[in-house]
């Protein structure tokens, strides 16, 4: 059977009507670029809809839940390396000299460190991506999960995603014409990532313990994906009766006070429980000291930090590769665990002075089509692909190279479906990534909570190879379990 059905032109085009209707009625909706908003809009008052998928992507339903099982170990084991003080100064040893943001972070960690830290608790709102991998020419069905990086900051889409999923959901039952015969409703996952994010978020308010504090979202001046965030601020409102603050960096600089004793976060008048990044992760985030300096405020906080300078370290794709070094695991989970997360590893690679190092740069040299390059970013857009991984390995000195991992691509199966961005259709094949959010919230001494919470998938033009959705590369799909 051909996936997607086949339409004639005018059903599709009503389908594509239906769906632009309901994604700007439900709130999937996104800021158009700067450039492509008129001066009679005022206030941001124009919006379109979220870039998504007119139909689910099949993926495999076995492969989706082995990546929802993965999920609770991966919060267990992001906590212990978050608090591994040796593997940080390791890590840093090798990127202190060569990354100059990292090293920022390492700075406010070792700071902070230094003063007694103030919170013991954190949480955690993580994505762990996975890109399905099959050999040449085999199907879908047949494709395996393949880790393609962890997110411990800023993890966005969780909003986006539940409404995607819900469009879907509605296009199968508003009309026959969609995919009648074709999908079953049993087939689109449910998906509550937008009520778990903010049920996390509301567990550590609760935990800090004073009922008129509030939430702070650090959020970056100029946001064009904030109803995403948005959906959360409401979120927390109205099932939880909590109240979010917007901040940027550098209002929290200009604004932000701490309690000389209790280091008490408060800013304009209100004291701030949990601080929930959707800024802080690139070096664009700051671009003069002044932002620097409020992230050292916050860090230095009572308030509980979602997440921790340490935590964001360990998000670094340098620490994924090291936990591909056989044993590196088991420092941190049982054998059996460690075997289950290594099952969706792909081959991993240091680009340092060592032997392993030495190799990834002759195998880089050789066949560089096998392999991505990956700086320790953030965000989408800044990895290395081809011939261009062998133009830039020229260029660095061995010292800089260990900036970066090799890692090996993972190629998925084609599939056929139809992404609508800006009320356009795009027809053609695509890959699509899943992502599972993961909620993780620990006083200090143990976990308070630890859950699965819910998921995301982005879909690409096949041919593309970066990912991202607000990086202008994907669009938000939702899985049809096959
Ligand atoms: P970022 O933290 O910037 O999102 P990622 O590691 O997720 O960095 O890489 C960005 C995108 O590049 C991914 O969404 C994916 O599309 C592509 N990508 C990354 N690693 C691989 C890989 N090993 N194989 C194939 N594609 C990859
Ligand atoms: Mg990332
Ligand atoms: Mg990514």
């Amino acid at each position: 059977m051909t996936y997607p059905p086949t339409q004639s032109d005018t059903d599709r085009q009503a389908l594509l009507n239906d769906a632009i209707d309901w994604a700007v009625a439900h709130g999937l909706l996104i800021r158009p670029p700067v450039e492509k908003v008129s001066d009679s809009f005022e206030n941001g008052s124009l919006v379109t809809h979220a870039p998504f998928t007119l139909y689910p992507t099949p993926f495999p339903r076995a492969e989706f839940e082995k990546a929802k099982g993965l999920q609770q170990p991966w919060n267990t084991l992001i906590h212990k390396l978050s608090v591994d003080d040796a593997l940080i100064t390791e890590v840093m040893k090798e990127l202190s000299g060569v990354d100059d943001f990292m090293q920022k972070l390492y700075e406010i960690y070792l700071k902070t460190k230094e003063e007694g830290v103030m919170q013991r608790a954190s949480l955690g709102i993580h994505r762990c991506d996975y890109l399905l991998h099959a050999e040449i020419g085999a199907d879908t069905k047949s494709a395996r999960i393949q880790q393609v990086e962890f997110n411990t900051i800023a993890s966005s889409f969780g909003s986006l995603s539940t409404y995607t999923s819900q469009l879907h959901r509605y296009l199968l039952q508003a009309s026959e014409r969609y995919a009648a015969g074709v999908i079953n409703i049993d087939q689109l996952p449910e998906n509550r990532s937008v009520q778990a994010i903010a049920g996390g978020i509301a567990s550590a308010w609760k935990l800090y313990g004073n009922p008129h504090a509030r939430v702070m979202m650090v959020v970056q001046p100029g946001e064009r994906n904030v109803f995403d965030q948005r959906w959360i601020e409401y979120n927390l409102l109205e099932s939880h009766g909590i109240r979010l603050l917007r901040r940027t960096l550098e209002e929290i600089e200009d604004r932000g006070e701490l309690n000389p004793k209790t280091k008490a976060l408060t800013i304009d008048g209100h004291e701030i429980a949990v601080t929930y990044f959707r800024s802080g992760y690139a070096p664009t985030d700051y671009p003069s000291s002044k932002e620097w300096d409020a992230r050292l405020k916050v860090e230095r906080s009572l308030s509980i930090k979602c997440p921790t300078v340490a935590y964001q370290i360990v998000g670094a794709k340098k620490i994924q590769q090291l936990l591909s070094v056989p044993g590196r695991l088991e420092r941190y989970v049982d054998v059996y665990t460690a075997d289950l997360l290594r099952e969706s590893f792909t081959g991993l690679y240091p680009f340092d002075n060592s032997a392993e190092g030495q190799h990834a740069y002759k195998l880089a040299l050789e066949d560089p089509e096998r392999f991505v390059m990956k700086p320790q970013r953030e965000g989408g857009g800044n990895n290395i692909y081809g011939s261009d991984i062998v133009d830039t390995l020229k260029k660095l000195t061995v010292e800089e190279r260990s900036a970066y991992i090799l890692m090996e691509l993972i190629r998925s199966p084609p599939l056929e479906n139809l992404m609508v961005r800006e009320g356009k259709l795009i027809e053609g094949e695509v890959a699509s990534e899943l992502g599972i959010y993961g909620i993780y919230l620990n006083d200090g001494d143990k976990a308070i909570v630890n859950e699965i919470g819910g998921h995301l998938l982005r879909t690409k033009a096949h041919s593309t190879k970066e990912g991202g959705v607000a990086a202008g590369f994907a669009v938000i799909d939702s899985p049809l379990l096959v």
